[in-house]
């Protein structure tokens, strides 16, 4: 079966697609799921410090759960990813919600790397969870994983993430990095006034431990809709603040026009960072992913303010070619970018965590 190739009508063809297995998390990141009472005081803070008159609400907000009813299958997900192979995916990445939450999530990883034409899968994860799964992660045939870890200290990690866990994320990292997992990614997003004066230690720690560091803009995605532009710190500004210490070597993108970091090597051979700038320097015109939420719903881009179900047609019988005619005919509805920073900007109504990262 093959119905031609997933083409957007700007001309973009899609390989990359990024699956969330599960909206559920046990962390709440201020970015992504502000529900602490930390949260609500540093986002008041901020409100209070540049006398934002956007109304923000003090409570902490709650996410109803979807029931796992509702979440695709491992069956249905692996069917999916096999249409989606046949026109043309070749890269999956897992992720959630923590997709570790999800049971037996190897058996997943090893049904998805079986699929011909899938030449590279791998998972976004917070970590904590990871120890316990990673050398059957590894055996499922996982090869790249990407951590998130926005900060080296344990109280501040606490603050941003809601949870005490710096320790256990750094042990997953190094499991990872022993089991051969190569490379080894992590991704720290940086706000203003939170861990923005972290960014040179975790430099130092990624460089330490020869990891691929990736800093990224904080983007309007969470549940609290209390993104502030000035919370943003811009790539620009990262990459002067990271020049005055770092002697940074531009790497050449043209290998790959879909990558959405700018990626730096040091001068000394030693590392290699990513600005990672989708609110100031969007990258959509390259853009070569998609998404599908844990719910089964397709996303043509992270903004996306409609989404589009397949667990219907996953669930009502269609036949495979029919999955791939659909695919093939919402991927030419493609966005032709986001709207961030314009007049008409509307944020999602859903947050990271359940479109998936
Ligand atoms: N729970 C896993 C984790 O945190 O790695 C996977 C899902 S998480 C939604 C995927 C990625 O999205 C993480 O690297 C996280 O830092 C990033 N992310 C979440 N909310 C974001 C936001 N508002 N702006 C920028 N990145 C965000
Ligand atoms: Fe959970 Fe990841 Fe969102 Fe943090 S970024 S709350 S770890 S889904």
């Amino acid at each position: 079966m093959n119905v031609g190739e997933l083409r957007d009508s700007h001309g973009r063809v899609m390989r990359d697609l990024r699956i969330s297995i599960t909206d559920r998390c046990n962390f709440r990141c201020l970015y992504c799921l502000p529900e602490t009472e930390e949260a609500a005081n540093f986002y008041r803070s901020r409100f209070d410090a540049v006398r934002n008159p956007k109304p923000f609400s003090l409570e902490p907000i709650r996410y109803e759960w979807k029931p796992r009813d509702r979440l695709l299958t491992y069956e249905e997900i692996e069917r999916l990813v096999r249409v989606a192979a046949s026109l043309g995916v070749d890269k999956i990445r897992i992720t959630g919600g923590e997709p570790l939450l999800r049971r037996a999530v190897p058996e997943l990883i090893a049904r998805v790397a079986a699929i011909p034409g899938i030449r590279d899968v791998a998972m976004t994860t917070n970590g904590f969870l990871f120890a316990r799964h990673a050398e059957a992660l590894r055996k499922a045939g996982l090869k790249r994983v990407s951590f998130s870890m926005d900060s080296l200290d344990p109280s501040n990690f606490k603050k941003m993430t809601g949870r005490d866990g710096q320790a256990e994320v750094q042990q997953a990292i190094a499991q990872a990095q022993a089991l051969g997992f190569a490379p080894v990614k992590v991704n720290a997003v940086v706000i203003r006034g939170m861990n923005d004066h972290e960014i040179e230690p975790l430099v130092d720690f990624a460089r330490d431990r020869d990891l691929v560091l990736r800093f990224i803009e904080f983007m309007p995605l969470d549940s609290g809709h209390a993104w502030q532009r000035d919370l943003v710190v811009s790539g620009r500004e990262l990459l002067e603040r990271l020049r005055k210490r770092f002697d940074l070597v531009p790497i050449d993108a043209r290998a790959n026009p879909a990558e959405t970091a700018r990626r730096y090597a040091f001068a000394d051979g030693r590392g290699e960072i990513g600005i990672i700038a989708p609110v100031t320097e969007p990258f959509c015109g390259h853009c070569n992913r998609l998404r599908v939420t844990a719910d089964g719903r397709l996303r043509t881009c992270l903004f996306s303010l409609h989404e589009h179900d397949l667990m219907s047609l996953l669930r009502g019988g269609a036949p495979d070619a029919e999955i791939a005619a659909r695919l093939v005919e919402l991927v030419r509805g493609k966005e032709a970018g986001h709207r961030i920073g314009r007049a008409d900007f509307v944020q999602p109504a859903r947050t990271m965590s359940c479109i998936g990262g």
